[in-house]
């Protein structure tokens, strides 16, 4: 099935079993991100869900939020900051701390990014458990941000990540 702007992003997304341990089927971005027109199109649909929620700035989680953070700032003409794991932003930072299914993490920023006011649109690859995202938010609202909705090009449906996410979730592809 072909989504909205009549080209088929599942078409592009390859799924590799045992990666990167075994029982984990990994949603693999590389095969889009190889093809042109099929990356261009689906940050062009990214950029249309997104824009009816006016950001003022882009947030795009490490590593694979960046890939779409950045040309999707480019496309709204906005600005773009990083989300990144814990000592490789300089200068002075704040951070969340979230639990994984085995241990803990944590989610950086620096502490001057925002300005008062900011509606920042977050963005990542993929929506698995919502763990990440939710800790992402977190940190975002408290460094002062608003954030209208989160975005991803991939939903895994079945581990029903949007349940921990109190804002809006946009996504292009779901699996069940
Ligand atoms: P979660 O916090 O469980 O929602 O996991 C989301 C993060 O882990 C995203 O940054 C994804 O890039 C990555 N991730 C989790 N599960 C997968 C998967 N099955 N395939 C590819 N990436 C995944």
């Amino acid at each position: 099935p072909s989504g909205a702007g009549g080209f088929d992003l599942k078409a592009h997304i390859r799924s590799v079993p045992d990666f990167p341990k075994p029982g984990i089927l990994f949603y693999d971005i590389s095969t889009l991100l190889r093809n042109g027109p099929a990356w261009r199109g689906a940050m062009d649909r990214l950029a249309e869900v997104i824009r009816p929620y006016e950001p003022t700035l882009l947030a795009g989680i490490e590593s694979r939020g960046f890939l779409m953070a950045a040309p999707l700032a480019l496309e709204l003409g906005l600005g773009f900051i990083m989300l990144r794991k814990p000592r490789k932003l300089p200068g002075a930072t704040i951070g969340y701390d979230y639990d994984l299914e085995y241990g803990q993490d944590r989610i950086e920023m620096q502490a001057d990014a925002l300005r008062p006011g900011e509606r920042v649109v977050l963005l990542d690859d993929l929506l698995a458990t919502g763990g990440t995202m939710a800790a992402a938010i977190q940190l975002l609202k408290r460094a002062g941000a608003e954030v209208p909705v989160a975005a991803t090009l991939i939903e895994l449906r079945f581990l029903n990540g949007r349940a921990r996410i109190d804002v809006p979730v946009e996504t292009l592809a779901a699996y069940d």
